[in-house]
This record gives C-alpha cells, sequence and structure tokens, in this order.
C-alpha cells in the first residue's frame, strides 16, 4: 500500500482527487486491514494457529457475534457465548483442561478442542439441531419441509440414502445436507492452516457425488449446508440458503417479516454455536476430576 502514496502529506488528497478519489476510506481501511492480516498470520506460531485465524476469517464466521437477543433462535445463553469466543481467540474451553477424552482418549492438552470432532451423541444433536432450523424456517414461510426423507430416487440400491431434508415452495423442490466441519481438528490441520474452507471442500464434493443421482430423479437441486464450528460458511451453504430464501418468495401468501426471510444464515450460524457449547460442556463435565 505504500508503494501506492504519494510521498509527500500536502499531495495526499490531490494524488487520490485526481485518480477519482471514490471509496478511498474504505479503500485505504481494508488495504491496512489486508496488510494486519498478513502479519498476524505471518507471526503465527503454530499450524494450528494459522488454522484457526484462517478459520475465523471465513465468511460470515463472525455472524453469531451479532445476533439478537431480542428472537428466541438467535439466543445464546453466557456459556454459549464464552465458548465460542474461546474458540474464536484460540482459548482452551477451559483453563484447566483434562488430559484426555474419556472416549476416545485423544490427547485434550495437545487439541482442546477435540470434543467438538469426537463422534457422539451430541455432535448428532448439533447437526440436527441445523436441519431442524431449516425446516422449522421453511414451514414458517408457507413450505412444505420433509426431515429426512425416505425412499427417494428410482434406484432400488440408493433408496436407502436419505438426504437430512427436502423442502418444498410451489414447483421448487431442495433436497439438502447438512455438515458441520471441525477445520481445526488434528486431521485437518496441514490443509487448513492453508487458507479458509479449504478442508471442508472434500466433504461437499463427497456429498454432491453421493446425492447426485437422487436429485435427478427427483428433479430436485440439491445443496450441502457446509457450515464449519468456528461460524464460517462455506460458499455452498451460502448458495444452499440464497436458494431457499429465492424459492421461498414463489409463496405470496405468507407474510413474514424480513429479518425472517433473510434471517436463516443467522439462525444456523447460533445453532452451530449452542451446539459447540452443549458438545464440550458436556465432555468437560465427564472428564474433569
Ligand atoms: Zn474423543
Amino acid at each position: 500500500m505504500r508503494a501506492e502514496l504519494p510521498v509527500p502529506v500536502e499531495e495526499f488528497v490531490g494524488h487520490f482527487a485526481a485518480a477519482g478519489g471514490k471509496h478511498l476510506q474504505s479503500t485505504l481501511v481494508r488495504s491496512r486491514n489486508q496488510q494486519i492480516a498478513k502479519s498476524v498470520l505471518e507471526s503465527a506460531p503454530s499450524l494450528r494457529e494459522k488454522a484457526r485465524i484462517h478459520a475465523i476469517r471465513a465468511p460470515k464466521a463472525s455472524l453469531w457475534l451479532s445476533s439478537l437477543r431480542s428472537r428466541r433462535e438467535h439466543l445464546l445463553t453466557d456459556d454459549d457465548f464464552r465458548i465460542g469466543l474461546r474458540l474464536r481467540f484460540g482459548l482452551p474451553p477451559v483453563d484447566h483442561m483434562p488430559d484426555a477424552c474419556g472416549q476416545c482418549h485423544a490427547d485434550l492438552q495437545s487439541d482442546p478442542w477435540h470434543y467438538l470432532c469426537c463422534p457422539g451423541r451430541l455432535i448428532t444433536a448439533r447437526h440436527n439441531s441445523c436441519t431442524c432450523a431449516i425446516c422449522a424456517w421453511v414451514t414458517r414461510l408457507g413450505g412444505y419441509a420433509k426431515y429426512e426423507p425416505k425412499g427417494l430416487g428410482h434406484d432400488e440400491e440408493k433408496k436407502a440414502l436419505r438426504p437430512d431434508g427436502r423442502w418444498e415452495f410451489g414447483a421448487s423442490c431442495i433436497l439438502g445436507d447438512i455438515t458441520i466441519h471441525h477445520a481445526l481438528a488434528q486431521s485437518h490441520i496441514a490443509k487448513s492452516s492453508k487458507g479458509p474452507l479449504l478442508s471442508i471442500q472434500d466433504v461437499i464434493s463427497e456429498k454432491k457425488k453421493k446425492y447426485a443421482d437422487i436429485a435427478r430423479d427427483e428433479k430436485a437441486k440439491f445443496h450441502v449446508f457446509a457450515l464449519e464450528t468456528t461460524g464460517g460458511f462455506s460458499t455452498q451453504a451460502n448458495a444452499a440458503v440464497d436458494a431457499l430464501v429465492e424459492a421461498s418468495k414463489a409463496v405470496h401468501y405468507v407474510w413474514a417479516p424480513k429479518e425472517v426471510t433473510f434471517g436463516l444464515k443467522r439462525v444456523l450460524a447460533v445453532a452451530v454455536q449452542r451446539g459447540n457449547a452443549e458438545i464440550v460442556l458436556a465432555g468437560l463435565r465427564r472428564d474433569s476430576r
């Protein structure tokens, strides 16, 4: 940025005025922020720290922080908020972590957020709460929602496959699957440290491949709601929500405030943080002495 600036201070305004001067402040602030982010990344002491910085800079990763406390589906308890902030800031869930996960014996001293990807009942509950949030949203706007629909497609072998939801607004039919990915898991650190939303891409490709035939047979669009535990929305998750919002416009007989129609991303962002807190607190209750 410095190279683009005029050296004498008195020429500063004239220099940018001659270049059009439009959006000067935002251009300078953006450049400055990019520089700060670059130096923070370069000075990150470990791959895990690099991965965390990339994760919290992913699109929508801070959406849950600005949720409206006046809406029940946006509400986070103090514990939810504390756990979310500690993950975001690179702190362990609590200052004194137990030594090992009581379920799989993973080392919690080297990976304090291991609970967020250790398979268990609450991981499934976090996933299901996102599916339910989408179903509730669709129903509220006058659409038809089916949770884990069975027997889809023409292929007998694939009839056992069940995407997480089928959502219909008028003639539009959307099939969707939800994934909440922990980019800071030990197995993803190498990839996640290279940039935002990199390690989630394999999961998305796999799901698209798995449900492609069913979506074709059902004449539906298939979308993957791929979110990260740190709050980030993949491009596919954004596209999935946008597709639902667009489809909902076909149903004109239900009145809905704008923040409901366009609030689904916020509801999902909050559901992920609530689920995270529940998982981590349950793990700590089990493993702390
Ligand atoms: Zn474990």
